[in-house]
C-alpha cells in the first residue's frame, strides 16, 4: 500500500508575526489525521516572487499568502480558479500536475460560511464596506451574490471608485465618500482596512451605528474577542459584533479542502480555538 506523502505548507506575507494560521491548521491535520507541516514566513517586500518559487522547487505543496502578496500571486499562478479570477487575487496556491501552480481564492467563500454561522447575512441588505484593499476586493463577489446593496468608502476614495466600478456588473455596488456616510443605515458593516498595522486612527462617522446594525471586522486581536474598531461601535450601542476570526478559520478550511479533498470540520476548531 503506498503511504500518503507527508505535505507542506506556509503562510507568506508581511506582517505576519500575528497569524493563527499554523495553530489552524495543526487542529485541521489532527482532525482528519492528515499529517502536513505549516510554518509562516515573513517575506521582505520585493522577494515574494523569489522565496514563492524556492518553496515550490523544494518542499512545498501548497501555500497561503496574505497582506500585501496576493495581488502578485494572482499574477504567479500558472492556473486560476474561477474565483481566482473572479477576485483577481489569490490567498491559496498548490502545486498541481506538471509542476503548475494553481491560484485560488479562498476569502469569499470563507467569509461567507462565517456570515452565516453568525446570522448576518440577510437578504437584500445594505452593507458598507469600508476599506478597498486585497481583503475587501476578495470578499466584493460573494457579497454582491446575494442580492446586497454595497456601498463601499475608502480613504483613499479613487481606490474605491475603481473597485465599485469593476464589480458592478456583478450587483449593485457605489463607492461614497465620508460626507456621504452620514446618510447610509447600512445593516451590515464590513470593515477591511489595516489601519491596526499603521497605528493611525480611524475616523467616522458615530451616525453609522444603529442598534440592528450588525458589525465585522475581519481583523483580529491574538486573545482577544474585540478590535479597536468593533470597541467603537460596542461604545455606541452595536450589539451583534464579531471579529475576523471566523473568517480566518473559514477561509482556512476551503484552503485545506483544496489541498487535501477533505473540509474539516469548522465549526469543531471554534470550540477548540
Ligand atoms: P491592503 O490590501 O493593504 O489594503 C489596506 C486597506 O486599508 C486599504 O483600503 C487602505 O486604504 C486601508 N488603510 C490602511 N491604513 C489606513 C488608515 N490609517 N486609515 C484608513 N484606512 C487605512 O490590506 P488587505 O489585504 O485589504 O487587508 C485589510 C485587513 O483585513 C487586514 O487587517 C487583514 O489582516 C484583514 N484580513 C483578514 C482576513 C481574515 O481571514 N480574517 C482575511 C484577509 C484580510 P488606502 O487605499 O487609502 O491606502
Amino acid at each position: 500500500m503506498e503511504l500518503d506523502k507527508f505535505k507542506h505548507f506556509s503562510v507568506f506575507g508581511n506582517p505576519i508575526e500575528h497569524t493563527l494560521s499554523p495553530k489552524i491548521h495543526s487542529l485541521f491535520s489532527k482532525q482528519t489525521n492528515i499529517p502536513c507541516s505549516y510554518t509562516a514566513v515573513k517575506v521582505p517586500l520585493n522577494e515574494f516572487s523569489n522565496r514563492i518559487n524556492s518553496f515550490f522547487n523544494t518542499i512545498g505543496d501548497g501555500a497561503n499568502v496574505t497582506l500585501p502578496f496576493k495581488e502578485e500571486a494572482y499574477c504567479f499562478s500558472d492556473i486560476l480558479t474561477n474565483r481566482a479570477k473572479l477576485t483577481k487575487s489569490v490567498n491559496t496556491l498548490k502545486k498541481v500536475k506538471d509542476e503548475k501552480i494553481l491560484g485560488d481564492n479562498t476569502d469569499g467563500i470563507g467569509f461567507l460560511y462565517d456570515l452565516n454561522r453568525l446570522g448576518f447575512l440577510k437578504k437584500n441588505n445594505k452593507i458598507l464596506l469600508i476599506g478597498a484593499g486585497g481583503a475587501a476586493r476578495g470578499l466584493l463577489p460573494s457579497i454582491l451574490s446575494k442580492n446586497n446593496e454595497v456601498f463601499i468608502y475608502n480613504r483613499t476614495y479613487e481606490r474605491a471608485k475603481k473597485l465599485a466600478e469593476e464589480f458592478r456588473y456583478l450587483g449593485k455596488i457605489q463607492e461614497v465618500g465620508y460626507k456621504d456616510l452620514s446618510a447610509i443605515k447600512a445593516g451590515l458593516i464590513i470593515h477591511a482596512t489595516s489601519y491596526f498595522f499603521s497605528k493611525e486612527k480611524l475616523i467616522l462617522p458615530s451616525s453609522l451605528i444603529h442598534q440592528n446594525v450588525s458589525c465585522y471586522d475581519l481583523s483580529y486581536v491574538k486573545n482577544s474577542q474585540t478590535t479597536p474598531f468593533l470597541n467603537w461601535c460596542k461604545k455606541l450601542g452595536a450589539m451583534n459584533l464579531a471579529n475576523g476570526i471566523g473568517m480566518l478559520i473559514s477561509q482556512a478550511a476551503y484552503s485545506f479542502l483544496l489541498w487535501n479533498n477533505i473540509l474539516p470540520d469548522i465549526e469543531k476548531i471554534f470550540a477548540e480555538l
